[in-house]
């Protein structure tokens, strides 16, 4: 219903006022028994460390980082009663793990996948709602950093936490929201099972970058940037459900290239990489897993 004039009056002087802001007291949440830890900034972790790995959510981006591998694994397509027409999804149980693959939202106006956050968001959101996974992982391709090690082809993990680099909110708390700092699942065995690297991955809605978004990806020490792992990463730690991130590299953000010429012509070696490690992956998991196992 919409508001009528004077509620929407009436809303806006509250606004100004700005009492109605209830400051969050990070003892009020997470207290003993429930043994989730508490809420304090930049270490936050709700998400569960331990238990089995019943159900894993593989989301993508683009139809094209996931189709070759969904057609090698035999996953069965999936139409979600709840979301009809929403995320193309792939389900089939494979060993011990139920394996679900969501491919965020295709846009119909520009034909073309939906990358970036927004559409990161509704396929999390519907992922999560719908199968309750007990880990999200983000697939897909992204820039690396030949200065510090990377090379087209490499397969990436995350470590640490998961930033924004685009998100720039000069304004107290809202500072570090910007900054995202979403915490991923501590991975001991699964760098060397995959053959991986790790990093830190920063987010951002586009594929090129501004200085005051290099900046940023210089500071979070960065290693892998791309344009959802922050934003399954984000939804993922409001519904605790522990998060990976595992990206390829197409292009070398540092490269003597342009970066869109860079991802058209490594994106069959970066999808091939990519795929091989995810089969391994769930190779692994098929032998029925803990997540401390990982
Ligand atoms: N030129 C592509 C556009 C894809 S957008 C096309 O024609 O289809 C790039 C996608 O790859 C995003 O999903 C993003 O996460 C990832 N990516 C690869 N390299 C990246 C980079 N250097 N910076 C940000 N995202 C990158």
């Amino acid at each position: 219903m919409r508001n009528t004039p004077q509620d929407g009056h009436e809303h806006n002087k509250q606004n100004d006022r700005f009492p109605r802001i209830v400051k969050f007291n990070s003892a009020d949440i997470g207290n003993d028994d429930t043994g989730v830890p508490p809420l304090d900034g930049q270490s936050m972790s709700l998400a569960p460390r331990r238990g089995p790995i019943e159900t894993v959510v593989f989301t993508f981006a683009m139809p094209q980082e996931a189709q070759r591998w969904v057609h090698a694994l035999n996953l069965t397509p999936y139409e979600s009663p709840r979301n009809p027409g929403m995320n193309e999804q792939y389900k089939s149980k494979i060993g011990a793990v139920n394996v679900v693959v969501s491919i965020n939202q295709f846009n119909l106006k520009h034909g073309v996948a939906g990358v970036g956050t927004n559409n990161s968001v509704l396929n999390a959101f519907c992922a999560i709602n719908e199968f309750k996974p007990s880990l999200l992982v983000n697939a897909g391709t992204a820039g690396g950093f030949g200065d510090s090690g990377g090379v087209i082809g490499d397969i990436y993990l995350t470590k640490g936490a998961v930033m924004y680099h685009d998100r720039h909110i000069k304004l107290g708390n809202y500072e570090e929201y910007g900054n995202g700092g979403h915490s991923c699942l501590s991975l001991r065995r699964l760098p060397k099972i995959l053959s991986a690297k790790t990093g830190v991955f920063s987010t951002g809605n586009s594929l090129n970058y501004k200085s005051s978004d290099m900046r940023r990806i210089i500071d979070s020490d960065a290693l892998v940037k791309d344009m959802e792992a922050a934003a399954f990463a984000e939804i993922a730690e409001q519904f605790n459900v522990p998060f990976i991130g595992i990206k390829s590299i197409s292009d070398l953000v540092d490269g003597n290239k342009p970066t869109p010429d860079q991802f058209q012509d490594n994106f069959g070696l970066a999808t091939r990489n990519l795929h091989g490690a995810l089969t391994k992956f769930v190779r692994f998991l098929a032998n029925g897993r803990r997540l401390e196992d990982l």
